[in-house]
Order: C-alpha cells, then sequence, then structure tokens
C-alpha cells in the first residue's frame, strides 16, 4: 500500500473525480477527510466507504476561510498531521462571455481558484511547520483541467479559474520546495461524472467530445485517482510543480478525428 498510515484530505469527496480519489487512498491505507459542501453527498460517503478505512466528513465550503481553519483543526483532530491535500473542489458554470454577470464570474472563480489558494495555505502552514520540527513533509495536488491550456468560450470562468490553477501549482511548487513539499496538478480531459451531464444528455456535444479524443471515450474518475496515488506517494517524490494531462491524447490531437458515426444514439 502506497499511502500507509497518511493522513489525507480530499475537497470536493463527496462524489465524481474526489469519491474515487478518497476511495483510491482508502486502499492505500492512508486516513481520509472529505471535505465537501454537501452534507447529504459527504455523509452517505462516508457510509459507503466505512469498510476500506478511517473515513471523516467535514462539511466545508472551500470558497470560506473559517470552514478551511475548521476542517485542518478538524483533520487534525481526527487523524493528527496532514500528510496529502487534493484541491478537487470545483464548479463549472456554461455562460455567454458577452452577457455573464459579475456574480456568475465571482461564484466560479471563488470555489475553483480562491478555494484552492485557502485550502493550499491553511494546510501548507501546518506542513511548513512539521517541517521545521523535523518531521516529514507533505504533498499538495491540485485537480486543474485540459482548460487550464485550452479555450471554451462558453466556458471563461471555468478556463480562467483553471488557468490560474495551473500557476498556482507552480509557484506553490516553488515557495515550499525548500521545505521538501511537492505541489502537482492533475489536469484531465472530459472524465464521466454529474459534471458531464449536460454533454452526456447531448448527443452533438458527446460526439463533438470524442471527435477531439483520440482514445475515442471519455476517461473513468479511478484513472485519474490512480495518477493522484502516485502524486501523493514517494514513487513521485522527485516531480513537483507538474501537471499530468489524463486526456485521452486530447492536447496532442491537431485536427479532430472523423471517424465517430453521425447517428450514433
Ligand atoms: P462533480 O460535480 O461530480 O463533484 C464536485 C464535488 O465538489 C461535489 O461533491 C460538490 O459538492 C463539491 N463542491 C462543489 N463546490 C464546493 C465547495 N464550495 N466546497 C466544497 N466542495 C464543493 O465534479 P467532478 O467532475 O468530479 O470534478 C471534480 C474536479 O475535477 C473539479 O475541479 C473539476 O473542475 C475537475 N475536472 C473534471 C472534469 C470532468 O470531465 N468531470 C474534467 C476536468 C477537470
Amino acid at each position: 500500500m502506497k499511502l500507509s498510515g497518511k493522513t489525507a484530505i480530499v475537497t470536493g469527496g463527496g462524489k465524481g473525480i474526489g469519491y474515487a480519489i478518497v476511495r483510491r487512498f482508502l486502499r492505500e491505507g492512508a486516513r481520509v477527510v472529505i471535505a465537501d459542501s454537501d452534507d447529504d453527498l459527504g455523509t452517505k460517503a462516508v457510509e459507503d466507504l466505512a469498510d476500506l478505512g478511517d473515513v471523516e466528513f467535514v462539511s466545508t465550503d472551500v470558497g470560506e476561510r473559517l470552514d478551511v481553519h475548521n476542517l485542518v483543526a478538524a483533520t487534525k483532530n481526527a487523524f493528527g498531521d496532514i500528510d496529502i491535500l487534493v484541491n478537487n473542489a470545483g464548479i463549472a458554470s456554461g455562460k455567454d462571455f458577452l452577457t455573464m454577470k459579475e456574480s456568475e464570474f465571482d461564484a466560479v472563480m471563488r470555489v475553483n481558484l480562491k478555494g484552492a489558494f485557502l485550502c493550499s495555505q491553511a494546510v501548507a502552514k501546518q506542513m511548513v511547520a512539521r517541517v521545521e520540527a523535523d518531521g516529514p513533509p507533505g504533498t499538495i495536488i491540485n485537480i486543474s483541467s485540459v482548460f487550464d491550456k485550452l479555450a471554451l468560450p462558453e466556458q471563461l470562468a471555468y478556463c480562467v479559474s483553471k488557468a490560474g490553477l495551473k500557476q498556482l501549482t507552480n509557484v506553490t511548487a516553488q515557495a515550499l520546495a525548500e521545505y521538501g513539499i511537492r505541489v502537482n496538478a492533475i489536469g484531465p480531459g472530459s472524465i464521466a461524472t454529474d459534471m458531464m451531464d449536460s454533454v452526456n444528455d447531448d448527443m452533438k456535444a458527446k460526439q463533438r467530445v470524442l471527435s477531439r479524443t483520440p482514445l475515442g471515450r471519455v476517461g473513468e474518475p479511478e484513472e485519474i485517482a490512480g495518477i493522484a496515488a502516485f502524486l501523493a506517494s514517494n514513487d513521485s517524490g522527485y516531480i513537483t510543480g507538474q501537471t499530468i494531462y489524463a486526456d485521452g491524447g486530447r492536447l496532442g490531437l491537431a485536427f479532430t478525428i472523423d471517424k465517430v458515426e453521425a447517428d450514433e444514439t
């Protein structure tokens, strides 16, 4: 088991990619706190995963500083010093650029970027204090997206927030390197979660996604969780400041693929 005895926080761990990361970390021997703003999802996730190991839910809105401070205190109280933080909580909001409201822009930035900053800073302070007391360093993983590079006109706030998260990864990796604390990101392509519902329910949108995915399928949350387990473990001990893209080949593709059947249902 790669993460035996480690304590991890996974934000947005109540469902989707975050849930898969929590499950994988438990299987790798970690103790895990799920930090989610949806109390029903968080409570249910703990019930469903309790057989795999030590897992707790702390109700958290990652955009609220006081919630984040409570999260760090509650995690230390439950499982001791934090070794791994996964900034996974994220939202998307499809809006036209010319008409989108300031509040709609702010809502996405608040969760996807400010939330990751608040959690990273609060957890990093504890990690640095432990290193200064001759303890082991920890590691931070940010769940970014291929849209930290690619542009989707109807997802301006999402794309900008993920581009910011890429720089948060780069800068915090540099700032924390002297303590041995590693910071990396994962940039998924299209992954089968509720966030993809609007695509799954729309055949044309689905064809569009598949037409730009060389592997010809969407990814599974477990395929992101495996990368998170690698980045959280000593197997990636010399990697910091990087984003690993798991996108079925999408970023490398110069043109769309025309083998997707137009009338596929
Ligand atoms: P999801 O909608 O299935 O789950 C998101 C989780 O985050 C939910 O449990 C939700 O309650 C929680 N959450 C939302 N706002 C929160 C807040 N303020 N505080 C704490 N928790 C909050 O999403 P997903 O598809 O699993 O996406 C997870 C991450 O992966 C996101 O950062 C997303 O941008 C990224 N991502 C997803 C895809 C994809 O195709 N699904 C692709 C690239 C990147």
